[in-house]
């Protein structure tokens, strides 16, 4: 008898560990702009049932880093969805310059579709220049399309992204009709949920109430006072609160998205996706893919020490608290698995860093093209040898090169030479033969795994700390350094081990682990490894 009882709890445990539990809903919740530190930065004024309940009840990885540089939101977007890195799934930026086309490349330009859901040009996008496979690609292949995504954000390439090849609805918000819309590639016509929505006019309501702080401004002890002449304004407004933004009458649904209403809006869209397209539902699991873009868009204009930033991520915490309810009351509690994290983070002003006595600067990419390209017409007699500067990368003007008939080495060893004297530049390296050059590996790591030899410029240079491409107003990320890629990840949910982890993961192995979690294929240029402490064993 107690063998038999030993044999049956063995097959029991058994078949539970072949059947692990799964989450009938993945939430994928991306916050454009996001560093790690904000997380404990703000926590003192975060409410129980937001970010704190994630950090509390979850598992924690305290250090999430980033692989790859240029870290900017496409890259960033894919890299999280792929497991891969740009080298691998070719978005190797938010742009770039194509050699043969002689002009930039948007990341998720598609010419050969059609916007649906506006009259507007900003529906001719899908995830075409995207190589590899996402993961919600991989949890619809497993179960022979059963399993549903839908993507969501305000910037058309963090739901393009995020959602895929297969995605059952990208949506992204458009600023010439105030409201969701997709491409041709997905659908002929929005879905009646989606045109419902977008006749509720919710940002016209976000719009009509001014952008006051929750708390009075002196509270805001993590930022410093308001009015600095280094912040740079909200589009139609200034950089001063309140902000006004119900006085905008000009381009007001550009200027929406640079208020904390893009953030609820999401989510009220997010909600919407959940309720009318059942998700969640059934034994398939589904996936909703959110990225919030508005806090990138307050961040690059007022910097990591304003009220703006500050106030937005207080408010995020309330949406977000609301949000997690709903989905104990729709999904059910334990039913569901969120992922938090970020595409990139950020640099602080340098105006700021200058007040403090803190070093930085600010360079003109177009300028160093224009200064290096008449060095090289001086000393070689070629004009015009620099195409384009972009992501802090030199392209070259292939046709002049070899028309020059210059010895190509000699020519880059001078630009890259030219490039040293720049007072912001620390190293500038051919992408090609990037082994010649003494770098600390990690940062040669980061470079090789953003470069493409299909996309990618020549030469790559590579600033001092907070030194970037700008102006004296405002701010920017895109480069290796921790500020820009050191990210927070969160795991809530389903299976989840709640604790905090503290060795280096790496924005790639969010795909892989969720494979694993799910049973099914990790997607097909996935490179990250699965975070084996995440499971609730
Ligand atoms: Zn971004
Ligand atoms: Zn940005």
């Amino acid at each position: 008898m107690k063998k038999t009882l030993l044999s049956i709890l063995c097959i029991c445990s058994l078949i539970s560990a072949y059947t692990q539990a799964k989450p009938k809903l993945v939430v994928g919740i991306m916050i454009d702009q996001m560093r790690w530190d904000y997380l404990y930065r703000y926590q003192n004024r975060f409410g129980p049932d937001g970010f704190k309940r994630l950090m509390m009840q979850g598992l924690n990885c305290e250090n999430a880093l980033i692989p790859y540089t240029p870290t900017y939101t496409a890259a960033g977007h894919a890299c999280v969805y792929t497991g891969s890195v740009p080298s691998l799934h070719g978005i190797i930026g938010n742009a770039w310059y194509s050699k043969e086309l002689r002009r930039t490349v948007y990341c998720t330009e598609d010419d050969s579709v059609q916007t649906v859901g506006s009259t507007g040009i900003a529906g001719k996008q899908s995830p075409k220049n995207l190589w590899a496979n996402t993961i919600s690609d991989e949890m619809r292949l497993s179960n022979n399309f059963r399993s549903k995504t839908i993507a969501i954000a305000i910037k058309d390439r963090g739901s393009i992204l995020t959602g895929g090849h297969t995605s059952n609805g990208s949506y992204w918000f458009d600023n010439v009709s105030g409201g969701f819309i997709t491409s041709s590639f997905y659908m002929n016509a929005l879905p009646a949920w989606v045109v419902n929505f977008n006749s509720k006019k919710l940002p016209d309501m976000y719009l009509n109430q001014d952008w006051k702080t929750l708390y009075p401004m002196n509270s805001y002890l993590q930022s410093t006072t308001d009015a600095k002449p280094y912040e740079d304004a909200l589009p139609g407004e200034d950089n001063t609160f309140e902000h006004n933004i119900r006085d905008i009458k000009t381009n007001k649904y550009e200027s929406f998205k640079y208020t904390p209403g893009g953030n609820s809006y999401t989510f009220d869209m997010g909600r919407e996706a959940i309720k009318s397209e059942g998700l969640g539902k059934d034994q398939y699991t589904d996936m909703l893919a959110l990225s919030f873009s508005s806090p990138d868009y307050i961040g690059h204009k007022f910097g990591p020490n304003s009220i703006e930033v500050e106030d937005t991520y207080l408010r995020f915490d309330k949406d977000l608290a609301s949000f997690l309810n709903y989905l104990d009351e729709t999904v059910g509690k334990g039913q569901y698995l969120i992922f938090l994290t970020a595409d990139h983070g950020v640099a602080q002003i340098p105006g700021f860093m200058k007040e403090n006595r803190l070093p930085a600067g600010i360079m003109n990419d177009a300028l160093i093209m224009q200064q290096v390209n008449d060095s090289v017409k001086k000393e070689f007699g070629i004009s015009n040898l620099i195409d384009y500067v972009l992501n802090y990368q030199v392209y070259l003007n292939e046709h002049v090169m070899v028309q020059s008939k210059a010895s190509g080495p000699v020519i880059k060893n001078y630009i890259i030479q030219k490039l040293l004297q720049y007072p912001g530049i620390a190293h500038a390296v051919d992408l090609a033969t990037l082994n010649n050059f003494t770098l600390p590996q990690q940062v040669k790591d980061m470079l090789a795994n953003g470069y493409s030899p299909k996309r990618s410029g020549d030469i790559q240079f590579i600033f001092k700390p907070q030194w970037f491409d700008g102006w004296d107003r405002g701010t920017t990320h895109g480069v290796w350094n921790p500020y820009d890629s050191h990210i927070p990840l969160i795991w809530y949910g389903t299976g989840i081990k709640p604790g905090k982890l503290y060795r280096e993961v790496y924005m790639t192995d969010i795909a892989p682990t969720l494979a694993a979690m799910l049973q099914i294929q990790m997607p097909n240029a996935s490179i990250g490894k699965v975070i084996e402490e995440v499971f609730d064993k």
